[in-house]
């Protein structure tokens, strides 16, 4: 079945709307996307791209670009941060070398996708803030702040965090605070160290660094647990004074990039079900939208690569209306695991004495007698590839 000639908007310029749209536009289809901010511009910091999430990019043809813009891990190491000694090592370089590990600004990623979807001819508009979505009549009707209309054939609402084609689809939900909350800044910072992503564990608190953008620059993310709510969002600055006062305990080499944090955000970790209905008539959701995680596992921009390779696939090969049903069949397990096994690292970086010492003991040991096994229980995501023919069909 074709999409040639299909229209599909496409709500949210994110990473899963510039995914799915240039997917969409690959097969055909006409594809606009609205996006409320006013340029495509730096925002944010940095993101790991795992390998089941490279083998998108590549799939879509974006593999040179995505080369280009980031820098291949060699390894995850997970330090204590009291102390800086190293608890256990993770080769990434060995997993799945084909793809690679990536570590990239969000930047980066946005402008590589954005010019891939421009490339296939996707019209993105700007300015577009939508106030309401209505999935009450036969087709899908959306209104921006400034009164414009559409009823698109189409709608995919990659909406983000904040989606409100979510609600539409859904009803309501209430997010829980989870009692933690994450700051994340960039430092400048000199090539030439190991391209390392570094996890820092104490009691209640981890920070985890790696380099970007040929090494010029590094970004840090530090969670510490605390009562006090914060919003969640992307835009909340804080002063990087409280930042080195929650780390003030960490060994020297985080202390150091601590004292270089000229601005930070703060953001509030929420806890949000997976979105128990994922499309109905002509609309759905990928991303954030569908499946907001905790950033533990590193997996937020990755799963929405999944969903847009495996959402155009399943509506190239079925339709509308078939292929909706079967791209919610593919996805929900999958991103339901992975949301519940971030939500299961955040406990096991920030344990507290005694079976902290005992739990380091352990992985020192288990890494140092079977250096393989702590990749392996890793083979259900890295080396999940929606791109496969026999993995993205039943
Ligand atoms: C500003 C920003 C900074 C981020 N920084 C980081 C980071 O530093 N590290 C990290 O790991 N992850 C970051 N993320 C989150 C990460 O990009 C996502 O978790 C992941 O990529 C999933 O992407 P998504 O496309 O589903 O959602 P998002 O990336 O959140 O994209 C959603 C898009 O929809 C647009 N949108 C939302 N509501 C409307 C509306 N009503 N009308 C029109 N447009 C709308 C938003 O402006 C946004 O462009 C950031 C997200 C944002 C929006």
């Amino acid at each position: 079945m074709s999409l040639i000639g299909t229209e599909v908007t496409v709500l949210g310029a994110g990473v899963a709307g510039l995914a799915v749209a240039r997917a969409l536009a690959l097969h055909g289809a006409d594809v606009t996307v609205l996006e409320q901010a006013e340029a495509i511009r730096e925002v944010g910091a940095g993101l790991q791209i795992s390998p089941n999430g490279a083998a998108v990019l590549r799939a879509l043809g974006l593999g040179p670009a995505l080369d280009a813009a980031s820098m291949r891990a060699e390894a995850v190491q997970l330090h204590d941060g009291r102390s800086g000694q190293l608890v256990m090592r993770l080769d990434l370089a060995r997993i799945r070398p084909g793809q690679g590990y990536h570590l990239m600004h969000r930047a980066d990623l946005i402008e590589l996708l954005a010019e891939g979807a421009r490339a296939a001819g996707v019209q993105i508009r700007l300015l577009q803030k939508i106030e309401t979505v209505d999935l009450s009549g036969p087709a899908p009707r959306i209104v921006t702040a400034q009164g414009a209309e559409y009823t698109p054939r189409l709608l995919v609402g990659a909406d983000g965090l904040h989606s409100l084609v979510r609600p539409a689809l859904n009803g309501p939900a209430e997010p829980f605070f989870t009692n933690q909350v994450a700051w994340r800044a960039v430092i400048p910072a000199t090539p030439g160290e190991p391209v390392l992503a570094e996890v820092h564990m104490g009691e209640g608190r981890h920070l985890v660094s790696y380099p970007l953008r040929g090494g010029t620059q590094r970004n840090i993310v530090a969670v510490e647990e605390r009562r006090r709510w914060v919003q969640e969002g992307w835009t909340l600055r804080d002063d990087p004074v409280d930042l080195r006062l929650a780390f003030a305990s960490f060994n020297g080499r985080v202390r150091n990039w601590l004292e270089q944090v000229p601005d930070v955000w703060l953001w509030g970790l929420f806890r949000h079900p997976v979105a128990p209905v994922w499309y109905r008539g002509n609309a759905c959701i990928l991303g954030d939208a569908a499946h907001p995680t905790l950033p533990f596992l590193a997996q937020g921009a990755n799963m929405a690569l999944e969903d847009a390779w495996v959402l155009a696939d399943c509506l190239a090969t079925y339709g509308i209306q078939a292929g909706l049903a079967s791209y919610e069949e593919r996805r929900a397990p999958r991103c339901r695991r992975v949301v519940q096994a971030a939500t299961g690292n955040a406990r096991a970086y920030h344990l507290r004495s005694p079976l902290r010492e005992v739990a380091h003991l352990g992985l020192r040991l288990g890494s140092r007698l079977l250096p393989s096994l702590p990749l392996n229980r890793f083979d259900w995501l890295y080396g999940h590839d929606v791109t496969r023919p026999d993995l993205s069909r039943p």
